[in-house]
């Protein structure tokens, strides 16, 4: 059983990561699924310089039209990502909410005509719960005239605690699946080594920084260093120049089969 310390701190970093790639995810959902190469972690660097990128727009996607979406997977993630924390949004509150009706920090419900505090999208959401599971504005609170007013929320109980825990976890799971963030290692498909024509693997993690590995061994003569298991390593910083070396290494190829 997971202690309610560390439920509070692993659901923070949970929603505090699906706030983080929210973003990508927006922009996943109008692009065709991504090859595993080059790694999503790399697209700021690969992407045209800034003043080029697309808005990335807030409102939630059941409230948005996505006519034509190009990743499936990507867009039911956002929209199980959204129905997940909202509908965590509304039991939190219906459970310790107790600030009044024109605190801007209250989360109100949807009605039939109005989408209530779901207009404002998933990064409010994942704000609002996240206050919630670590208790803020718990205490009462003093007015400009001295009075005292009730806490606007109440501690989250543990059981809610635990709920929220895992629904946040279950949402990061899921936006980094689809954003191909999550913990796997994979081919770089019809890239071989340029140094070597060796495999070459892309392993990627969302706790670390994404990397290559040479199934050569050590003699291959890529200028990087050995891992742990004697194989050509192309860490973090070195990864530019592999996608640069291995864009060149095809470019022939596309030129014969364009001919
Ligand atoms: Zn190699």
């Amino acid at each position: 059983m997971t202690s309610p310390q560390t439920a509070r701190h692993e659901g923070a970093a949970a929603l505090r990561t699906v706030r983080a790639q929210w973003g990508e995810l927006l922009l996943a959902i109008e692009t065709p699924p991504a090859e595993p190469w080059p790694p999503r972690q790399l697209s700021h660097l690969l992407r045209p310089a800034a003043g080029d990128e697309p808005l990335v727009e807030r409102a939630p996607l059941v409230l948005r039209e996505h006519p034509a979406p190009a990743n499936l997977d990507a867009l039911d993630a956002g929209l199980h990502a959204e129905r997940a924390l909202f509908d965590l949004a509304d039991t939190l509150a219906a459970a310790v909410q107790r600030a009044p009706l024109d605190d801007p920090r209250r989360w109100t419900f949807r009605s039939l005509s109005d989408p209530g505090s779901r207009a404002h999208g998933l990064h409010w959401a994942a704000v609002w719960v996240e206050g919630r599971l670590l208790d803020e504005d718990t205490e009462p609170e003093q007015q400009l005239d001295g009075t005292l007013t009730a806490a606007p929320f109440l501690p989250l109980p543990e059981h809610l605690l635990h709920e929220a825990h895992r629904v946040a976890r279950a949402v990061e799971g899921r936006v980094l699946r689809a954003l191909g963030l999550d913990a796997r290692t994979v081919p770089v498909p019809e890239r071989p080594c340029p140094w070597c024509k060796g495999e070459l693997t892309l392993h990627t993690d969302p706790d670390e920084a994404p990397r290559v590995t040479c199934s050569t061994g050590p003699s291959c003569t890529a200028p990087v260093p050995y891992d742990e298991l004697g194989r050509r390593v192309w860490e973090w910083h070195a990864l530019p120049a592999l996608v640069i070396a291995l864009d060149a290494a095809q470019q022939p190829t596309e030129r014969a089969r364009a001919a």
